[in-house]
């Protein structure tokens, strides 16, 4: 067994009892078990998005599927779309956007930066808009986006707000109802902490309304809403349904690791992954580190995107992984032979931390690098300590 330490931005470590449940025998998708877990899933996931009137649909596919089973549903051709860029991801909303036959404006931020709210908020009032869509962390860079405040200023404006959660949910504090967010998604191999296969999506009323009241046919069976909300609320109210097989394991590993997330509750965990965040960020410090993020304000608690010192290259990911820890390459195109990746969600621990920390200044260190051995390692451990008093 491999007993190397999986710290790339998803998928992720997850826990023993998580990966238990998938080695369960499948079980029948119509079994009163199974009805029991599917239901108390749904129910769940509205307490983890903070979502108490939203609708979730949960279908096997990766995160880019629980986008498009947004964006199919929401658009139809000729909409107008703000896209509030802040990397890779977005660009990636943009390209779905525009298949659906969107007309898609965007508000982009430098490399690093998230998007001025004055200039959001300047381009919702230049035109009617049908959605404004950003990315809650943007994977690429490791930037957080104001998600409360564009949420807020799409709201104000009548116009409807989707999140792309992929990197975020379950990691950042989102809350859904209050911040008055329309759509929220993610996918399973991230903070929520199950392996890849999921696409998680909450949707709000207004935007579920929105679909009912769609007049272009939807070019989409497997993506349609409205094929699946029966089969949702089937599940939620104990009753057997049928549209498409659901991934039973895969949904049995969720139930667990939900009812770990709400055993902990999301106050903790957001907490904690800030914890784990902070002690990562006075560690790259220490080592001299620049990260991408140009601001702690924006740097999000899930994962790091860190620059390669002066002399040190992409090789850097190799020696890390020799030294026992899998971290990421770059991703953004503008920088991507630049930095690294060093995801930090889901079961993520102080000595996971420690181990990582410790490994990258290793390697740091056969790169060339100079620093004092262990000036990363004890930052971290004074952070940690520290947020323990
Ligand atoms: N959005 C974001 C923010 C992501 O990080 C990812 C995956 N890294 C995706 C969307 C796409 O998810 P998937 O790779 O599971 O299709």
């Amino acid at each position: 067994m491999d007993r190397s330490l999986l710290m790339i931005p998803g998928p992720i470590e997850v826990e023993p009892e998580v990966l238990a449940a998938l080695a369960a025998k499948p079980e029948s998708h119509v079994s009163p078990a199974f009805i029991e877990r599917f239901g108390r899933c749904l129910e769940r996931l509205r307490e983890v998005f903070r979502a108490p009137e939203g609708q979730p649909f949960v279908v096997a596919g990766s995160g880019t599927l629980a986008m498009e089973l947004a964006a199919v549903n929401l658009i139809e051709p000729g909409d107008a779309v703000l896209v509030v860029n802040s990397g890779y991801f977005s660009d990636r909303y943009v390209r779905l956007l525009e298949r659906c036959g969107a007309q898609v404006t965007q508000v982009r931020a430098p490399v690093g930066h998230a998007p001025a709210l004055d200039e959001v908020a300047a381009a919702l009032d230049r035109q009617p808009f049908k959605l404004l869509v950003a990315t809650h962390v943007d994977t690429s860079t490791g930037v957080r986006v104001p998600a409360q405040e564009l949420a807020r200023l799409a709201r104000e404006r009548d116009v409807l707000s989707l999140f792309d959660g992929v990197c975020a949910t379950a990691g950042e504090r989102f809350e859904q109802g209050a911040w008055g967010a329309d759509v929220y998604l993610t996918a399973s191999q991230k903070a929520v902490g199950v392996p890849p296969g999921l696409a998680l999506v909450m949707v709000g009323p207004r935007a579920l309304a929105v679909r009912q009241a769609r007049r272009a046919p939807l070019p989409s069976l497997y993506c349609d809403w409205l094929e699946w909300l029966p089969i949702m609320q089937a599940y939620e109210a104990r009753r057997p349904a049928y549209f498409a097989t659901p991934p039973v394991n895969l949904i049995a590993a969720l139930a667990v690791s939900l009812e770990k997330l709400l055993g902990e509750g999301m106050e903790a965990v957001w907490a904690r992954h800030a914890r784990m965040a902070g002690a990562f960020r006075a560690a790259w410090q220490a080592l001299g580190l620049r990260l991408v993020p140009e601001s702690a304000e924006v740097a999000a608690n899930t994962l790091s995107a860190i620059y390669y010192p002066d002399g040190v290259d992409g090789s850097l990911v190799g020696r890390i992984r020799d030294e026992g820890v899998i971290v990421a390459g770059g991703l953004h195109p503008e920088i991507r032979e630049r930095y690294f990746r060093v995801g930090h969600m889901g079961a993520v621990r102080p000595n996971d931390v420690l181990a990582t920390v410790g490994a990258v200044e290793r390697a740091l260190h056969a790169a060339g690098h100079k620093h004092a051995a262990g000036a990363g390692v004890a930052a971290a451990q004074g952070a940690l300590v520290g947020g323990d008093e």
